[in-house]
């Protein structure tokens, strides 16, 4: 291939949710591509109508937005190879298919599904292939006469790659180097089905090959498909246009036996897909990363670990840093385990490199769901930057910011009540007074020091009032530094909760 501009495609069939390796081979092409300064294109490979579902192309839209990995060609911003939905380009592949019947690399098969299905019953391992084909009704078993006699009654066929004898085919894969498959062991794929839709193996060779696609990267369970699209690249006289392949390796189960699956996730309580996805005839719902509370930064972070690495100790990237360091050579071969405990990290940590204002409307929905209507602007900044390294997952922001906004609605009365003493009360009183003394805003530092030297005063130990003081301002053991939350409350709201702790506190649990 000549030096042509880089251009890669994603191809997904919208069968239902995306996985997480889906994401992965978005991310893998989309890196590529920006490095390159290439396009990345998105093509949906809708040909097979039985498989169709309603609102998944909507999905994958949706999630390539929500991870910041926009096409430059799609079926919404169009481009010069329109149509990019191959439902829509229907009528441009039979030509090929006839192309190939011409040249005797394809025949005509008129075997009914029932007969297949007779065949498939009865003959073990049957396959319709070099073995069993002169046996059944194509093309190259029938006479010419009885060929033309069904085709001008308009009777229902396929078309069939003639899957050639004994030989062995070989390609190399950007990631696994020399790759050769014996065409004994290939079937006869149907190339154009009776509907007259091609099937994956020619839309996806002629439309690679019309949409000028330079490099392709796909899973590794695409691998087995590879010899027949390299014979059709050959005997449509595109050879030199074909585009460089990897196949990307397999995410793993944890325990690194076999493919991570949509059940494993629901197994080990954990998402496979990018994002939520609802199944309307099953009326199941796969959950997904987003609606867990992962960002898109840290979701692209962890994908892009899964298989590669920049051969440094560097974990966390952000999208540029991926642009600037992907490179295929450090694509390994070998599956990648996913790790729930990994993908968590890597979103903390992404949750704490964000500016406040970015995560801002995330807390904001977060808490709003919860009915905490927040107004005030700047108090939720400082907030978000307070409890921020507290937070795992984006919900985990309503337990650590909530407080901030809303009086707690209950107490961890069993952490107080057991050790609660009248001179805690009157020390709490004495609180207030000194709270009540002033009209300044509480500013954390000096309010700690007027709390110690109280303390100091009434022969009471950090250990005596700091928990119980926590917990009238939050509810519970958590949260960050207590003056740090006072300070954000502020005076009035201080006393309203000490008050109101206080009654609490003394009855009876
Ligand atoms: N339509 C295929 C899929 O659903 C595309 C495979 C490929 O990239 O060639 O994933």
């Amino acid at each position: 291939m000549t030096d042509k501009k880089v251009r890669v495609r994603f191809a997904p069939s919208p069968t239902g949710g995306l996985h997480l390796g889906g994401v992965r081979t978005v991310l893998f092409n989309y890196l590529f591509a920006k490095k390159h300064h290439g396009d990345f294109v998105l093509r949906i490979e809708d040909t097979d109508q039985t498989r169709y579902v309603e609102g998944a192309e909507e999905y994958i839209l949706d999630c390539l937005k929500w991870c910041g990995l926009q096409p430059d060609e799609s079926p919404v911003v169009g481009g010069p190879y329109a149509p990019y939905r191959q439902s829509e380009r229907k009528a441009l592949y039979r030509e090929y298919a006839e192309r190939l019947v011409m040249q005797g690399h394809a025949y005509y098969a008129f075997d009914t599904p029932e007969e297949l299905d007779k065949n498939r019953k009865e003959i073990p391992n049957f396959q319709y292939g070099q073995v069993y084909r002169d046996g059944l009704r194509n093309s190259l078993s029938l006479p010419q006469h009885e060929v033309d006699a069904l085709l001008d009654a308009g009777t229902p066929h396929v078309i069939r790659i003639k899957m050639p004898a004994d030989e062995t085919i070989s390609f190399n894969d950007l990631i696994r180097g020399h790759v050769s498959f014996e065409t004994n062991q290939v079937d006869d794929k149907v190339l154009l089905k009776a509907d007259g839709m091609p099937t994956y193996h020619l839309a996806v060779v002629v439309d690679d090959y019309l949409m000028k696609i330079s490099h392709a990267f796909r899973g590794e369970e695409w691998l087995p498909s590879v010899p027949v699209h390299l014979l059709l690249w050959d005997y449509l006289g595109w050879k030199a246009d074909m585009p460089k392949w990897a196949h990307l390796p397999l995410i793993l189960k944890p325990d690194g036996h076999g493919k991570l699956s949509k059940r494993d996730g629901a197994r080990l309580g954990f998402p496979v897909y990018a994002m939520n996805w609802f199944d309307a005839k099953t009326g199941e719902l796969t959950p997904g990363f987003r609606e867990l509370g992962f960002l898109p930064e840290a979701f692209l972070n962890l994908l892009a670990t899964l298989g590669w690495n920049d051969g440094t100790d560097q974990e966390l990237f952000t999208l540029d840093e991926l642009i600037e360091k992907f490179s295929l050579e450090r694509v390994s071969k070998a599956g990648a385990k996913f790790d729930f405990e990994k993908a968590k990290w890597f979103n903390a940590e992404w949750i704490k490199k964000s500016e406040a204002q970015s995560l801002k409307s995330d807390v904001s929905t977060i808490l709003a769901e919860k009915g905490i209507v927040v107004t005030d602007d700047a108090k939720l900044l400082s907030v978000i930057n307070l409890v921020k390294e507290r937070c795992v997952l984006l919900p985990d922001f309503y337990q650590q910011a909530g407080f901030f906004f809303e009086q707690p609605k209950t107490y961890d009365l069993n952490a107080v009540q057991p050790k609660w003493t009248d001179a805690k009360v009157d020390f709490f009183n004495a609180l207030t007074a000194l709270l009540n003394s002033s009209a300044a805003d509480l500013e954390a530092h000096s309010f700690e020091e007027a709390f110690k030297a109280l303390m100091e005063e009434k022969a009471l130990k950090a250990g005596d009032v700091m928990l119980p003081f926590r917990i009238m301002l939050v509810g519970g053991k958590f949260g960050p530094h207590v003056f740090d939350i006072a300070a954000i409350l502020g005076r009035q709201e201080t006393i309203s909760r000490i008050a109101k702790a206080l009654d609490a506190f003394s009855s009876p649990a």
